[in-house]
């Protein structure tokens, strides 16, 4: 969704004869990585092209890359999200290019969220650069590259995707959805223009009321003394007994918790610099407004940093501690 420019420069690599041999895909989270990466996996195998540099989607590569399930393509990444990628993912990845193409003419190999590799594991993907077998292609997506070994990125063709417009994609999820254009526009807000993220609460059955109680929650603990905000820290993550599943339905709850919490924050920026008539969450504009006048710009922007980091260490860091350290950094206002 969005990203033309991306896609147009990938179909020309196809068409012109130019595929190179390792591409890097950055942005935040939810922009659309993955899916262009796989979606490139599926222009280079299709075996149904309806021209050079698309794909059918409907024949068995297309298909079983989309599940990545294919044969000639590995998906390769850290075990949970915000984990560490050490090496032997990297020496699965050699493994996986070392072997003999079985349906079409290449293997391919994708590397998720290699920013969070190791810097045995980046030091290691380095000679696979340097030596991977000819006809192999290397598709890593990261968040940003500054986060890598220069001589990776400097190996790799850079694909740095950036957020899209509320106006762009909102049409697109009108459009791929078939939903009304109010809606679409709400879920382009809310996910800051990030496709993954506005389709994850799309698929949300209960995401009007999860939003408004996350939205209360932010506003009350705000007006709330540190012993309060500790109680409700302790009421959110109840870890103990708790199950490896359990732990994960956590991390996803709070994950989405997070974005609402970020939408408003960027309403809050949005409202301090005037452009009030872009919230996303007009029905709390009082709030907002009351917020903006109590709130420096620069501060609502720490907040939105810190949800991101925040949401990118749940995988591996000490949950509660975490989410401690976030609500008590919250600002004191009463609202
Ligand atoms: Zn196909």
């Amino acid at each position: 969704m969005g990203h033309e420019w991306a896609v147009n420069l990938l179909g020309e690599h196809i068409r012109s004869g130019g595929v190179r041999h390792a591409y890097l895909f950055t942005g935040p989270a939810g922009v659309g990585k993955r899916t262009l990466a796989l979606s490139f996996a599926r222009a280079l195998s299709c075996q149904n092209k309806p021209s050079p540099g698309d794909y059918c989607g409907q024949c068995r590569p297309c298909q079983m890359i989309a599940r990545q399930q294919f044969s000639d393509l590995a998906v390769l990444q850290a075990e949970t999200v915000g984990g560490e990628m050490k090496v032997d993912t990297i020496r699965e990845l050699q493994h996986a290019l070392s072997l003999t193409p079985y349906e079409t003419d290449r293997r391919i190999a994708v590397l998720l969220r290699f920013h969070e590799a190791n810097e045995n594991a980046q030091n290691a993907l380095l000679k696979t650069l340097e030596e991977a077998p000819g006809k192999s292609i290397l598709l890593l997506t990261a968040d940003t590259p500054e986060n890598l070994l220069p001589t990776i990125v400097s190996r790799c063709e850079l694909l740095r995707l950036r957020p899209l417009s509320v106006d762009a994609l909102g049409r697109q999820l009108q459009k791929n959805l078939d939903i009304h254009l109010t809606r679409a526009l709400a879920l382009a807000r809310i996910s800051s223009g990030r496709p993954g993220i506005a389709l994850r609460l799309h698929s949300d059955p209960d995401l009007e009321a999860n939003r408004k109680q996350w939205m209360d929650h932010l506003l009350s603990l705000l007006g709330e003394s540190m012993a309060q905000r500790f109680d409700y820290v302790e009421k959110q993550v109840k870890l103990k007994n708790s199950s490896k599943e359990e732990r994960d339905q956590l991390r996803m709850r709070l994950r989405e918790g997070f974005i609402f919490w970020q939408s408003l924050w960027r309403d809050v920026l949005l409202q301090s610099s005037g452009m009030g008539e872009e919230i996303a969450n007009v029905d709390y504009r009082p709030q907002i407004e009351k917020l903006a006048a109590a709130v420096n710009a620069a501060e609502a922007g720490e907040q939105i940093t810190r949800l991101e980091v925040v949401s990118n260490r749940l995988g591996n860091a000490n949950i509660q501690l975490l989410i401690e350290s976030l609500v008590m950094s919250l600002p004191a206002v009463s609202i």
